[in-house]
Parts: C-alpha cells; structure tokens; sequence
C-alpha cells in the first residue's frame, strides 16, 4: 500500500510543482493506473481468446456489470498490480453481492428513498456507492489506448445528476484538481443524486501539454460531434453520447489560455432563463455573460436541454491552489443549492456577481508591463500598464477605457497590435437584466459590447478558454 500511495502522492506532488513535463511522464502511468486498476473489465480482457476479433467497446450492446463501491479516497492499485483484480481479495466488494446485502439500511424512521442504479458506460452503478470508471472514445490503436477515468458517485437519495468536465483543452490543470476535490469528498450514502467527473477529457492533449488534440483541432469546437467526422468530431461524439447525455446540469472547466488568467467566474449565457437561474447556486463567483459558440460543450449541452455554464479558473499550464479552492467552493455551493448535498454555511450565503464585460486591447507591439493585478478594480482613464518597444525604446500606455474591476488579464509578455490584455467587468445589479435585456440589439446597453466582443473573432476569449 506505501508503494501505491507514492505513485499517486508523487503525481500530484509534480504537478503541484508546476514540473508539467515531469507530470506528463507520469500521465501515462497514471491514466492507466486509475483505469485498470479498479475497472473490473480490464480483468476480463486478461482471459480473452487472442485470436477472436474484438468489436470497439462502443459498437458492442455490453451487457451491464455492477460497479464495485470504491472509496475514492483510497490510493489505487498500479497497473503492475491489475492481474490482481482476478483475486476476490484483492479490491472492490464480490461484483455478485445482492443489493440488499450491500446496502446498509438506515434508521426506520430515516429510511431515505433510494434510486434506481445508474447505467453508465457499460456498468450499473448501485445507490449510495462511488465508483472508477473508464471512457475510451476508440480513436488510437485498440492494443495501445488507454481509457479516461470517469469517476462516479451516486448518491442513495433521488436528486439531479451533475456532471464535471476538465482538461478538454489538454494544457488547462486546475479542473482536473477541482475534480478530484470535490469527487473525493462526496458521501453517496449521503448524497442526493449523482455526481458524475471526467477530470481529464482530453487525454493525448494533455500528455503533450497542449491545449489541442493530435490533429491540432479544439474539441471544445466539435460538440455534441459526429459519429463519421474528424477525429475531435467523433471524441466529441462519443463523450457526449455516453457521459454528457445523462446529465441535467453541467460545469466544464477551463482556464484563461495564451498566457491570460482569469479570476474564478463562470461564463454563462444569460439570455437563456434557465442558465440564468442555474447560476445563482454558485456563490461568491462572477458571472460574465457569454452566449457561447456553436461547438462548444456548453452551448450543445444546452441545446440537449442540460443546463450549462463554463467555469474559468485561472491560468493554463498552471495548478494555482486558490483558483482550486475557489472553484471547488463554488461546486460544494452549488451542491447545496440544488439540495444534492446539505452543510453550514459557516460564512453566511454570499451571492454570485454579475458582470458585463470588455476587453482592453493594446495598439502596439512590444513588452506588456503590468501595474495592475486580477482583481483589481480601475477607474475609466486608469494606467494598467505599459507596452515597452524593445527596439526603439518608446513607452505605450495602456489604459481603461471603462471602470470596472479586472476579471481577466494578460501576463507579462511580448504582444503585437491588438492583443487583448484586459478583461474588465462592470458589475450588473440585477441579472433579470440580462434576461430581458436588449442584446440582439447592438451597443445601446453595456450588455452589447459584450456581445460584440463575441463577434470579435477571438473565440477564445469569451467563450470558454
Ligand atoms: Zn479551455
């Protein structure tokens, strides 16, 4: 067990150390470790006839198996050490235990309404159980892939399910430990509905440290995907089909990219009232309108009619602890909101914050110097900082053209012409604004620069990362 419990320990040690390329060499191992070890169909594969031909998981009708009940807390086993699941003793609870026998009955006078199992990528997952579990989307060598761990807690009350994805732009890290926190630390005997977690969709982008997959593509442009498509068209299928349409609500979670970060917020798209709604379960973070782009997971979540919002911690390549606890806050207050989970709020209930917003673009090339920091609240005419032209030696300030506070911003860097260093937000008093407000109709509230900015062609910077 000391042995397992290193394997992990050091991963996240890397990871914590920012040590991306050491992390990434561990990646591998790590997939792979959570994958077989506790996902009893690589037992079965162990014993299969080699000469048989063997049809992609996908195509296959998989008869359902019973997931094991795994504490999530506990350190999985190697992959070195998955022959061992062959052995009874070895893991999980016997896969043919009954029901009955599994479940421990609460007080008579307690005795919650208990669900139904939940089917899942080929397995039935118990109420009141946690469970690994593993999604290949079938596009890399079958002998060679290795599955993403899907991470499962389903609770032993009726309630919604919640879906959370990370890392679908590869090089984007805090998800994947605001996944792993809030996962970890749920009780499914306590729980009401599902949680369910895919803290690394982009697996091949994030072993390369890229924010893309193999053939350069952005999956998050490819949702809901086709069956017959490119490669991102047919990953982006197949997650949707197999994890994505069994949610009611989902938070995917991304970062700033191209060197900006961004203070916690969720990017939500506030003409639509149930989004609207859907946001004001998650306290103490901003919510910037954003109206989405066709492909992305949020907006084909929500034309499936699962309710969806970005949340945007940070900045990429980075794994920033109070980003992470942010995030995680806000995904606990969500939980309570929604009635899933129930806890003292020791700091009362502060409530979300809405924010119109721009970006501040510089107009010349050179060095970005910043004076201002994430966070930060500026008056109109404000110095945020300054391009320095390296060559010539000119100074270029750079300015606010509005007040408002600094929810996005560049770091320091060497920009061109154009570049878009500061996000700033204007807080919005009354988000029935948004739903209400005149937004197909440009520029006449502050609302429409936002919408404009969406327009602008830097698809990356309003909509999600
Ligand atoms: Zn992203």
């Amino acid at each position: 067990m000391a042995s397992k419990h290193r394997v992990i320990v050091a991963f996240w040690q890397h990871l914590t150390r920012r040590s991306l390329a050491s992390a990434i060499v561990m990646a591998g191992a790590f997939g792979a470790l959570l994958a077989q070890a506790d996902d009893n169909s690589n037992g079965d594969t162990l014993m299969v006839d080699l000469e048989s031909e063997q049809a992609p998981a996908e195509s296959q009708p998989a008869a359902s198996r019973s997931a094991p009940d795994i504490d999530l807390k506990e350190v999985a086993r190697p992959p070195a050490a998955a022959a061992e699941l062959t052995n009874p003793d070895a893991g999980a609870k016997p896969l043919s235990e009954p029901l009955s026998d599994s479940i421990q009955p609460a007080p008579a006078v307690e005795t919650p309404k208990i669900t139904a199992n939940f089917s899942l990528l080929g397995s039935d997952i118990r109420p009141g159980i946690s469970t690994r579990l593993a999604w290949s989307p079938n596009i890399q060598i079958a002998g060679l892939s290795h599955p993403t761990p899907v991470l499962v807690v389903n609770g032993i009350n009726p309630g919604p399910t919640l879906c959370l994805t990370s890392a679908i732009h590869g090089d984007e890290l805090n998800g994947i430990e605001i996944v792993r926190r809030t996962l970890y630390d749920l009780d499914a005997t306590k729980l009401s509905g599902r949680v369910v977690g895919v803290p690394i969709v982009n697996l091949p982008g994030f072993e390369q440290g890229s924010r893309y997959l193999p053939d350069r593509r952005d999956l998050n442009r490819h949702f809901p995907g086709s069956a017959n498509g490119s490669l991102a068209d047919r990953i982006a299928h197949s997650l949707f089909t197999q994890i994505i349409n069994h949610c009611d609500m989902l938070v995917d979670i991304h970062t700033g990219s191209q060197k900006r970060t961004n203070l916690p917020q969720l990017r939500a798209d506030m003409n639509n009232p149930d989004v609207a709604a859907f946001t004001l379960g998650f306290d103490r973070i901003a919510v910037v309108h954003s109206s989405g782009s066709p492909g992305m997971l949020r907006t084909a979540a929500l034309n499936a009619g699962i309710r969806a919002v970005t949340l945007e911690v940070g900045e990429s390549h980075r794994i920033q602890e109070h980003q992470i606890e942010a995030g995680v806050n806000s995904l606990i207050s969500l939980m309570e909101k929604q009635e899933m989970i129930s806890r003292m709020f020791a700091w009362g209930a502060p409530e979300p914050v809405y924010y119109d917003s721009l970006w501040v673009r510089v107009d010349h090339g050179g060095i970005l110097f910043s004076k201002v920091g994430l966070g930060d609240n500026v008056n109109k005419g404000d110095l945020m900082g300054h391009v320095t032209d390296p060559i010539t030696n000119a100074q270029y300030p750079v300015r606010a053209t509005r007040s408002g506070r600094l929810i996005g911003m560049a770091v320091d860097q060497v920009v061109m012409a154009g570049f878009a260093a500061y996000h700033l937000g204007t807080k919005a008093d009354n988000p029935e604004f948004h739903i209400t407000g005149e937004l197909d109709h440009a520029g006449n509230t502050s609302m429409g620069e936002s919408v404009e900015a969406v327009k602008s062609g830097d698809d990356f910077l309003d909509n999600d990362g």
